[in-house]
Protein backbone atom coordinates (compact mmCIF):
# COMPACT_ATOMS: atom_id res chain seq x y z
CA UNK A 1 0.00 0.00 0.00
CA UNK A 2 1.41 3.13 -0.67
CA UNK A 3 0.62 5.59 1.95
CA UNK A 4 2.45 8.30 0.36
CA UNK A 5 0.37 11.75 0.46
CA UNK A 6 -2.73 9.90 0.08
CA UNK A 7 -5.51 12.21 2.27
CA UNK A 8 -8.97 10.25 2.48
CA UNK A 9 -10.81 12.94 3.65
CA UNK A 10 -9.92 15.05 0.37
CA UNK A 11 -10.88 12.26 -2.13
CA UNK A 12 -14.05 11.93 0.13
CA UNK A 13 -14.53 15.72 -0.13
CA UNK A 14 -13.76 15.66 -3.68
CA UNK A 15 -16.20 12.94 -4.46
CA UNK A 16 -18.80 15.05 -2.61
CA UNK A 17 -17.88 17.99 -4.68
CA UNK A 18 -18.93 16.15 -8.39
CA UNK A 19 -22.36 15.28 -6.96
CA UNK A 20 -22.81 18.38 -5.22
CA UNK A 21 -22.40 19.93 -8.96
CA UNK A 22 -24.07 17.78 -10.41
CA UNK A 23 -27.69 18.19 -7.95
CA UNK A 24 -26.58 21.94 -8.07
CA UNK A 25 -26.75 22.19 -4.76
CA UNK A 26 -26.52 26.06 -3.23
CA UNK A 27 -23.55 27.41 -1.41
CA UNK A 28 -25.00 26.63 2.19
CA UNK A 29 -25.78 23.16 1.69
CA UNK A 30 -22.45 22.24 0.10
CA UNK A 31 -20.23 23.62 2.87
CA UNK A 32 -22.49 21.63 5.42
CA UNK A 33 -22.02 18.36 3.72
CA UNK A 34 -18.54 19.01 3.14
CA UNK A 35 -17.97 18.83 7.05
CA UNK A 36 -18.20 16.88 10.02
CA UNK A 37 -21.10 18.56 12.18
CA UNK A 38 -19.30 17.80 15.10
CA UNK A 39 -15.91 15.84 15.47
CA UNK A 40 -14.43 15.34 19.23
CA UNK A 41 -10.52 14.53 19.89
CA UNK A 42 -9.26 13.12 22.76
CA UNK A 43 -6.57 11.33 25.16
CA UNK A 44 -7.11 7.91 26.65
CA UNK A 45 -4.43 7.25 29.75
CA UNK A 46 -4.47 3.45 30.02
CA UNK A 47 -2.50 1.97 32.72
CA UNK A 48 -0.03 -0.94 30.71
CA UNK A 49 0.32 -4.14 32.21
CA UNK A 50 3.97 -3.66 33.37
CA UNK A 51 2.25 -0.72 35.81
CA UNK A 52 3.33 2.51 33.52
CA UNK A 53 0.63 4.56 31.63
CA UNK A 54 0.31 5.39 28.31
CA UNK A 55 -1.71 7.98 26.39
CA UNK A 56 -3.61 6.62 23.32
CA UNK A 57 -5.31 9.22 20.87
CA UNK A 58 -9.12 9.14 20.28
CA UNK A 59 -11.40 10.04 17.78
CA UNK A 60 -15.24 10.52 16.99
CA UNK A 61 -16.76 12.17 14.21
CA UNK A 62 -20.33 13.26 13.36
CA UNK A 63 -20.73 13.69 9.88
CA UNK A 64 -24.47 14.55 9.39
CA UNK A 65 -27.73 13.05 11.41
CA UNK A 66 -30.46 14.52 9.88
CA UNK A 67 -31.76 11.56 8.97
CA UNK A 68 -31.36 9.94 12.03
CA UNK A 69 -28.65 9.40 14.97
CA UNK A 70 -25.28 8.59 13.53
CA UNK A 71 -23.63 5.55 13.18
CA UNK A 72 -20.34 4.15 12.31
CA UNK A 73 -17.67 1.95 13.44
CA UNK A 74 -14.51 2.88 15.89
CA UNK A 75 -11.59 1.18 14.40
CA UNK A 76 -8.01 0.61 16.15
CA UNK A 77 -5.23 1.11 14.20
CA UNK A 78 -1.30 2.15 14.36
CA UNK A 79 -1.91 4.93 11.20
CA UNK A 80 -4.84 6.30 12.42
CA UNK A 81 -6.09 10.20 11.73
CA UNK A 82 -8.32 12.31 11.56
CA UNK A 83 -8.79 13.16 8.01
CA UNK A 84 -8.69 9.01 7.85
CA UNK A 85 -11.99 9.19 10.61
CA UNK A 86 -14.26 12.48 8.98
CA UNK A 87 -13.85 10.56 5.93
CA UNK A 88 -15.13 6.90 6.80
CA UNK A 89 -17.75 9.21 8.75
CA UNK A 90 -18.85 10.73 5.53
CA UNK A 91 -18.89 7.69 3.63
CA UNK A 92 -21.03 6.15 6.73
CA UNK A 93 -23.70 9.39 5.92
CA UNK A 94 -23.66 8.06 2.08
CA UNK A 95 -23.93 4.71 2.99
CA UNK A 96 -26.98 4.41 5.69
CA UNK A 97 -29.30 6.74 2.68
CA UNK A 98 -27.83 4.83 0.13
CA UNK A 99 -29.88 1.50 1.79
CA UNK A 100 -32.29 4.11 2.86
CA UNK A 101 -31.99 3.39 6.58
CA UNK A 102 -32.91 5.88 9.27
CA UNK A 103 -29.23 6.74 10.17
CA UNK A 104 -26.52 9.51 9.86
CA UNK A 105 -22.91 8.92 9.35
CA UNK A 106 -20.44 8.96 12.21
CA UNK A 107 -17.22 7.36 12.89
CA UNK A 108 -14.28 6.70 15.49
CA UNK A 109 -10.61 5.55 16.19
CA UNK A 110 -7.92 4.79 18.56
CA UNK A 111 -4.08 4.92 17.60
CA UNK A 112 -2.94 1.87 18.57
CA UNK A 113 -1.97 -1.31 17.70
CA UNK A 114 -3.87 -4.19 19.00
CA UNK A 115 -0.98 -6.78 18.12
CA UNK A 116 1.21 -5.48 20.53
CA UNK A 117 -1.60 -5.07 23.26
CA UNK A 118 -2.56 -7.39 26.00
CA UNK A 119 -6.59 -8.01 26.44
CA UNK A 120 -6.35 -6.11 29.44
CA UNK A 121 -4.48 -3.32 27.55
CA UNK A 122 -7.52 -3.06 25.17
CA UNK A 123 -10.16 -2.95 27.63
CA UNK A 124 -8.74 0.02 29.11
CA UNK A 125 -8.72 1.56 25.81
CA UNK A 126 -12.49 0.90 25.18
CA UNK A 127 -13.46 1.97 28.87
CA UNK A 128 -11.47 5.06 28.29
CA UNK A 129 -12.68 5.60 24.87
CA UNK A 130 -16.50 5.99 26.40
CA UNK A 131 -15.37 7.88 29.37
CA UNK A 132 -14.10 10.77 27.12
CA UNK A 133 -17.72 10.97 25.09
CA UNK A 134 -20.87 9.10 26.95
CA UNK A 135 -22.30 12.42 27.07
CA UNK A 136 -22.08 12.67 23.17
CA UNK A 137 -22.81 8.88 22.11
CA UNK A 138 -25.99 6.71 23.05
CA UNK A 139 -28.98 4.95 21.49
CA UNK A 140 -30.57 8.12 19.94
CA UNK A 141 -27.69 10.32 19.23
CA UNK A 142 -24.64 8.41 17.58
CA UNK A 143 -24.03 4.26 17.36
CA UNK A 144 -20.74 2.81 17.33
CA UNK A 145 -19.93 -0.40 16.12
CA UNK A 146 -16.98 -2.81 15.10
CA UNK A 147 -13.77 -1.88 12.08
CA UNK A 148 -10.70 -3.01 11.37
CA UNK A 149 -9.54 -4.80 14.11
CA UNK A 150 -12.10 -3.95 16.89
CA UNK A 151 -14.37 -7.32 17.18
CA UNK A 152 -17.60 -7.98 19.32
CA UNK A 153 -15.37 -8.59 23.26
CA UNK A 154 -14.68 -4.76 22.34
CA UNK A 155 -18.04 -3.27 21.91
CA UNK A 156 -19.34 -5.06 25.12
CA UNK A 157 -16.87 -3.64 26.83
CA UNK A 158 -17.56 -0.25 25.88
CA UNK A 159 -21.58 -1.16 26.04
CA UNK A 160 -20.75 -2.11 29.84
CA UNK A 161 -18.53 1.07 30.59
CA UNK A 162 -21.26 3.24 28.74
CA UNK A 163 -24.16 1.52 31.01
CA UNK A 164 -22.10 2.00 34.19
CA UNK A 165 -21.54 6.05 33.71
CA UNK A 166 -25.22 6.30 32.58
CA UNK A 167 -26.74 3.59 35.08
CA UNK A 168 -29.04 2.06 33.00
CA UNK A 169 -29.18 -0.78 30.25
CA UNK A 170 -29.04 1.17 27.09
CA UNK A 171 -28.08 -1.91 24.66
CA UNK A 172 -28.86 0.32 21.82
CA UNK A 173 -25.72 2.28 22.22
CA UNK A 174 -23.57 -0.32 20.23
CA UNK A 175 -23.28 -2.31 17.69
CA UNK A 176 -21.62 -5.73 16.58
CA UNK A 177 -22.34 -7.30 20.30
CA UNK A 178 -21.58 -10.66 20.66
CA UNK A 179 -24.33 -12.81 20.25
CA UNK A 180 -26.38 -13.22 23.40
CA UNK A 181 -25.65 -10.11 25.11
CA UNK A 182 -27.45 -8.25 22.47
CA UNK A 183 -26.23 -8.89 19.61
CA UNK A 184 -27.89 -9.86 16.21
CA UNK A 185 -27.48 -13.41 14.64
CA UNK A 186 -26.32 -12.68 10.80
CA UNK A 187 -23.70 -9.68 12.00
CA UNK A 188 -20.68 -11.39 11.80
CA UNK A 189 -21.70 -12.30 8.17
CA UNK A 190 -23.95 -9.09 7.15
CA UNK A 191 -20.76 -7.11 5.45
CA UNK A 192 -19.49 -10.09 2.93
CA UNK A 193 -22.86 -11.29 2.49
CA UNK A 194 -23.96 -8.01 1.50
CA UNK A 195 -20.96 -8.08 -1.05
CA UNK A 196 -21.97 -11.12 -2.32
CA UNK A 197 -25.59 -10.13 -2.61
CA UNK A 198 -25.07 -7.44 -4.48
CA UNK A 199 -21.92 -9.10 -6.59
CA UNK A 200 -25.38 -11.80 -7.46
CA UNK A 201 -27.62 -8.98 -8.88
CA UNK A 202 -24.55 -7.32 -11.11
CA UNK A 203 -23.41 -10.67 -12.79
CA UNK A 204 -26.91 -10.94 -13.60
CA UNK A 205 -27.01 -7.44 -15.32
CA UNK A 206 -23.29 -8.46 -17.08
CA UNK A 207 -24.64 -11.61 -18.77
CA UNK A 208 -21.76 -14.03 -16.46
CA UNK A 209 -23.03 -17.44 -14.81
CA UNK A 210 -21.85 -16.92 -11.23
CA UNK A 211 -20.69 -20.31 -11.45
CA UNK A 212 -18.32 -19.90 -14.65
CA UNK A 213 -16.98 -16.59 -12.96
CA UNK A 214 -13.79 -16.18 -11.14
CA UNK A 215 -12.80 -13.41 -8.27
CA UNK A 216 -10.02 -12.09 -6.35
CA UNK A 217 -9.86 -10.37 -2.89
CA UNK A 218 -8.11 -8.22 -1.37
CA UNK A 219 -8.22 -8.93 2.69
CA UNK A 220 -8.66 -11.68 4.48
CA UNK A 221 -10.88 -10.12 7.54
CA UNK A 222 -14.22 -10.60 8.39
CA UNK A 223 -15.43 -8.88 5.23
CA UNK A 224 -13.35 -11.11 2.86
CA UNK A 225 -14.06 -14.26 5.03
CA UNK A 226 -17.69 -14.38 4.68
CA UNK A 227 -17.43 -12.35 1.13
CA UNK A 228 -15.54 -15.93 -0.21
CA UNK A 229 -18.23 -18.07 1.37
CA UNK A 230 -21.08 -16.54 0.32
CA UNK A 231 -19.31 -16.51 -3.47
CA UNK A 232 -18.56 -20.06 -3.39
CA UNK A 233 -22.33 -20.74 -2.13
CA UNK A 234 -23.22 -19.35 -5.94
CA UNK A 235 -20.51 -21.17 -7.52
CA UNK A 236 -17.89 -18.28 -8.12
CA UNK A 237 -14.63 -19.52 -6.95
CA UNK A 238 -11.83 -17.15 -5.29
CA UNK A 239 -8.60 -17.51 -6.91
CA UNK A 240 -6.86 -15.24 -4.14
CA UNK A 241 -7.01 -13.44 -1.05
CA UNK A 242 -4.52 -11.21 0.63
CA UNK A 243 -3.22 -10.14 3.88
CA UNK A 244 -1.14 -8.03 6.03
CA UNK A 245 1.55 -10.05 7.80
CA UNK A 246 1.98 -8.75 11.13
CA UNK A 247 5.82 -10.31 11.58
CA UNK A 248 7.23 -9.95 7.90
CA UNK A 249 5.94 -5.94 8.12
CA UNK A 250 4.52 -7.29 4.22
CA UNK A 251 1.51 -7.83 2.64
CA UNK A 252 1.40 -11.18 0.88
CA UNK A 253 -1.42 -12.65 -1.75
CA UNK A 254 -2.69 -16.55 -1.58
CA UNK A 255 -3.56 -17.75 -4.45
CA UNK A 256 -4.73 -21.64 -5.72
CA UNK A 257 -5.86 -21.57 -9.80
CA UNK A 258 -8.99 -24.04 -8.58
CA UNK A 259 -9.96 -21.97 -6.05
CA UNK A 260 -8.78 -21.35 -2.37
CA UNK A 261 -10.43 -23.36 0.74
CA UNK A 262 -11.69 -20.72 2.45
CA UNK A 263 -12.48 -23.10 5.28
CA UNK A 264 -8.72 -24.64 5.17
CA UNK A 265 -7.32 -21.51 5.08
CA UNK A 266 -9.34 -20.03 8.20
CA UNK A 267 -8.31 -22.87 10.30
CA UNK A 268 -4.45 -21.56 10.23
CA UNK A 269 -5.69 -17.36 9.83
CA UNK A 270 -5.10 -15.54 13.27
CA UNK A 271 -8.11 -13.17 14.46
CA UNK A 272 -6.67 -10.08 12.95
CA UNK A 273 -7.20 -11.51 9.88
CA UNK A 274 -3.29 -12.77 9.12
CA UNK A 275 -2.71 -16.12 7.16
CA UNK A 276 0.20 -18.58 8.06
CA UNK A 277 2.54 -18.40 5.39
CA UNK A 278 4.62 -21.29 6.15
CA UNK A 279 1.18 -23.62 6.74
CA UNK A 280 -0.73 -22.50 3.76
CA UNK A 281 2.50 -23.19 1.51
CA UNK A 282 2.52 -26.77 3.28
CA UNK A 283 -1.21 -26.59 1.87
CA UNK A 284 -0.45 -26.35 -1.80
CA UNK A 285 -1.30 -22.48 -1.75
CA UNK A 286 0.93 -20.62 -3.91
CA UNK A 287 2.24 -17.44 -1.50
CA UNK A 288 2.73 -14.38 -3.61
CA UNK A 289 3.39 -11.29 -3.25
CA UNK A 290 0.82 -8.75 -1.40
CA UNK A 291 0.18 -6.60 -4.66
CA UNK A 292 -0.65 -9.78 -7.04
CA UNK A 293 -4.08 -9.98 -6.22
CA UNK A 294 -4.28 -7.13 -8.39
CA UNK A 295 -3.11 -8.51 -11.64
CA UNK A 296 -5.06 -11.74 -11.54
CA UNK A 297 -6.99 -12.80 -14.52
CA UNK A 298 -10.45 -13.51 -13.16
CA UNK A 299 -14.06 -11.38 -13.51
CA UNK A 300 -14.66 -9.85 -10.54
CA UNK A 301 -12.05 -8.27 -8.30
CA UNK A 302 -13.17 -7.33 -4.25
CA UNK A 303 -10.62 -4.90 -2.62
CA UNK A 304 -11.66 -5.78 1.18
CA UNK A 305 -8.48 -4.47 3.03
CA UNK A 306 -8.24 -0.93 3.55
CA UNK A 307 -8.73 2.36 1.44
CA UNK A 308 -6.25 3.66 -1.21
CA UNK A 309 -5.12 0.45 -2.56
CA UNK A 310 -6.72 0.47 -6.61
CA UNK A 311 -4.90 4.04 -7.49
CA UNK A 312 -3.55 5.37 -10.63
CA UNK A 313 -0.09 3.67 -10.07
CA UNK A 314 -1.74 0.11 -10.23
CA UNK A 315 -4.81 0.57 -12.33
CA UNK A 316 -3.34 -0.16 -15.72
CA UNK A 317 -2.20 -3.60 -13.97
CA UNK A 318 -5.94 -4.98 -13.94
CA UNK A 319 -6.47 -7.37 -16.71
CA UNK A 320 -8.73 -6.58 -19.17
CA UNK A 321 -10.78 -9.96 -18.43
CA UNK A 322 -12.00 -7.77 -14.71
CA UNK A 323 -16.06 -6.98 -15.64
CA UNK A 324 -16.47 -6.09 -11.70
CA UNK A 325 -15.20 -4.69 -9.24
CA UNK A 326 -17.26 -4.48 -5.84
CA UNK A 327 -15.60 -2.50 -3.07
CA UNK A 328 -16.00 -4.27 -0.15
CA UNK A 329 -13.13 -1.73 1.64
CA UNK A 330 -14.07 1.60 2.25
CA UNK A 331 -12.64 4.09 -0.20
CA UNK A 332 -9.95 1.23 -1.56
CA UNK A 333 -10.10 3.24 -5.27
CA UNK A 334 -8.38 6.73 -5.40
CA UNK A 335 -10.75 8.88 -8.27
CA UNK A 336 -7.83 8.79 -10.56
CA UNK A 337 -8.07 5.00 -11.08
CA UNK A 338 -12.04 5.66 -10.90
CA UNK A 339 -11.84 7.28 -14.03
CA UNK A 340 -9.40 4.83 -15.99
CA UNK A 341 -12.24 1.91 -15.08
CA UNK A 342 -15.37 3.92 -15.97
CA UNK A 343 -13.68 4.51 -19.24
CA UNK A 344 -12.91 0.81 -19.70
CA UNK A 345 -16.54 0.19 -18.73
CA UNK A 346 -15.73 -1.26 -15.87
CA UNK A 347 -19.09 -2.58 -13.79
CA UNK A 348 -18.01 -0.53 -10.11
CA UNK A 349 -20.20 -1.30 -7.19
CA UNK A 350 -19.17 1.23 -5.07
CA UNK A 351 -18.15 0.96 -1.00
CA UNK A 352 -21.18 3.25 0.23
CA UNK A 353 -23.44 0.66 -1.55
CA UNK A 354 -21.32 -2.91 -2.03
CA UNK A 355 -20.03 -3.02 2.19
CA UNK A 356 -23.20 -1.31 3.31
CA UNK A 357 -25.00 -4.92 4.78
CA UNK A 358 -22.50 -4.51 8.14
CA UNK A 359 -24.38 -1.13 8.89
CA UNK A 360 -27.97 -2.60 7.69
CA UNK A 361 -27.51 -5.26 10.35
CA UNK A 362 -26.40 -3.28 12.96
CA UNK A 363 -29.45 -0.85 11.95
CA UNK A 364 -31.39 -4.68 12.68
CA UNK A 365 -29.38 -5.02 16.08
CA UNK A 366 -30.39 -1.66 17.01
CA UNK A 367 -34.35 -2.92 16.03
CA UNK A 368 -33.66 -5.83 17.51
CA UNK A 369 -32.36 -4.09 21.21
CA UNK A 370 -35.13 -1.49 21.43
CA UNK A 371 -37.84 -4.31 21.12
CA UNK A 372 -35.98 -6.56 22.82
CA UNK A 373 -37.18 -9.37 20.67
CA UNK A 374 -34.29 -11.09 18.29
CA UNK A 375 -34.87 -12.61 15.45
CA UNK A 376 -33.82 -15.58 13.94
CA UNK A 377 -30.40 -15.96 11.92
CA UNK A 378 -32.88 -16.60 8.12
CA UNK A 379 -34.95 -14.09 8.85
CA UNK A 380 -32.19 -11.44 9.46
CA UNK A 381 -30.33 -12.66 6.39
CA UNK A 382 -33.44 -12.58 4.11
CA UNK A 383 -34.50 -8.76 5.26
CA UNK A 384 -30.36 -8.04 4.61
CA UNK A 385 -30.81 -9.34 1.19
CA UNK A 386 -33.93 -7.74 0.55
CA UNK A 387 -32.12 -4.52 1.37
CA UNK A 388 -29.10 -4.70 -0.54
CA UNK A 389 -31.02 -6.27 -3.31
CA UNK A 390 -33.43 -3.30 -3.35
CA UNK A 391 -30.65 -0.86 -3.08
CA UNK A 392 -28.61 -2.38 -5.78
CA UNK A 393 -31.49 -1.54 -7.87
CA UNK A 394 -32.67 1.64 -7.48
CA UNK A 395 -29.16 2.62 -8.31
CA UNK A 396 -29.02 0.30 -11.37
CA UNK A 397 -32.44 1.81 -12.15
CA UNK A 398 -31.41 5.28 -12.17
CA UNK A 399 -27.65 4.83 -13.80
CA UNK A 400 -29.55 3.13 -16.69
CA UNK A 401 -31.99 5.85 -16.98
CA UNK A 402 -29.60 8.52 -16.68
CA UNK A 403 -26.95 6.93 -18.34
CA UNK A 404 -24.31 7.50 -15.50
CA UNK A 405 -21.41 5.62 -13.94
CA UNK A 406 -22.85 3.24 -10.98
CA UNK A 407 -20.98 5.58 -8.15
CA UNK A 408 -22.08 8.65 -9.76
CA UNK A 409 -26.01 7.16 -9.34
CA UNK A 410 -25.56 5.37 -5.86
CA UNK A 411 -23.24 9.10 -4.77
CA UNK A 412 -27.14 11.00 -6.37
CA UNK A 413 -29.22 9.18 -4.91
CA UNK A 414 -27.62 9.70 -1.31
CA UNK A 415 -26.30 12.92 -1.39
CA UNK A 416 -29.69 14.04 -2.36
CA UNK A 417 -31.37 11.99 -0.01
CA UNK A 418 -29.30 13.81 2.88
CA UNK A 419 -29.39 17.29 1.65
CA UNK A 420 -33.26 17.40 1.43
CA UNK A 421 -33.28 16.01 4.96
CA UNK A 422 -30.97 19.68 5.49
CA UNK A 423 -33.90 21.44 3.60
CA UNK A 424 -36.83 19.75 5.48
CA UNK A 425 -35.41 20.46 9.21
CA UNK A 426 -34.56 23.90 7.92
CA UNK A 427 -30.83 23.36 8.56
CA UNK A 428 -29.93 25.41 5.43
P1 LIG B 1 -10.40 -6.80 9.43
O1 LIG B 1 -9.53 -6.10 10.37
O2 LIG B 1 -11.25 -7.93 9.90
O3 LIG B 1 -9.55 -7.37 8.18
C1 LIG B 1 -8.71 -6.58 7.42
C2 LIG B 1 -7.95 -7.52 6.49
O4 LIG B 1 -7.15 -6.73 5.61
C3 LIG B 1 -6.99 -8.46 7.23
O5 LIG B 1 -6.97 -9.72 6.59
C4 LIG B 1 -5.64 -7.77 7.07
O6 LIG B 1 -4.56 -8.68 7.16
C5 LIG B 1 -5.82 -7.24 5.66
N1 LIG B 1 -4.88 -6.18 5.32
C6 LIG B 1 -4.53 -5.09 6.06
N2 LIG B 1 -3.62 -4.36 5.40
C7 LIG B 1 -3.41 -4.99 4.22
C8 LIG B 1 -2.59 -4.74 3.10
N3 LIG B 1 -1.78 -3.68 3.06
N4 LIG B 1 -2.62 -5.62 2.06
C9 LIG B 1 -3.43 -6.70 2.10
N5 LIG B 1 -4.23 -6.98 3.13
C10 LIG B 1 -4.22 -6.15 4.16
O7 LIG B 1 -11.29 -5.66 8.73
P2 LIG B 1 -12.70 -5.81 8.05
O8 LIG B 1 -13.74 -5.61 9.06
O9 LIG B 1 -12.72 -7.00 7.16
O10 LIG B 1 -12.72 -4.48 7.14
C11 LIG B 1 -12.07 -4.41 5.89
C12 LIG B 1 -12.54 -3.15 5.17
O11 LIG B 1 -13.96 -3.16 5.06
C13 LIG B 1 -12.21 -1.82 5.85
O12 LIG B 1 -12.05 -0.83 4.85
C14 LIG B 1 -13.48 -1.52 6.63
O13 LIG B 1 -13.63 -0.14 6.92
C15 LIG B 1 -14.52 -1.99 5.64
N6 LIG B 1 -15.81 -2.31 6.22
C16 LIG B 1 -15.93 -3.24 7.21
C17 LIG B 1 -17.21 -3.52 7.68
C18 LIG B 1 -17.44 -4.59 8.72
O14 LIG B 1 -18.60 -4.82 9.07
N7 LIG B 1 -16.43 -5.28 9.20
C19 LIG B 1 -18.33 -2.84 7.19
C20 LIG B 1 -18.14 -1.92 6.18
C21 LIG B 1 -16.89 -1.67 5.69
Amino acid sequence: MSAGAFNPFQMAQSQFDRIADVLKLDAGTRELLRWPLREYHFLIPVRMDDGSHKVFRGFRCQHNDARGPCKGGIRFHPHETIDTVRALAMWMTWKCSTVDIPLGGGKGGVICDPHHLSAFEQQGICRGWVRQIARNVGPVQDVPAPDVMTNPQHMLWMLDEWEAIHGEKGPGFITGKPVGMGGSLGRTEATGYGVGYVVREALKILGIAPDKALAAIQGFGNVSQYAVKILNSFGTKVVCVSCWNQKDQTSYTFAKKDGIDVDALLSITDHFGSIDTEKAKAMGVQVLPGDKWIDQEVDILIPAALENQVTGENVQRISKRVKLIAEGANGPTTPEADSVLHERGVFCIPDVLANAGGVTCSYFEQVQCNTNYFWPKDEVLSKLDAKMTSAFKAVHDLSKKKNLYMRDACYQISVDRVARACRDRGWV
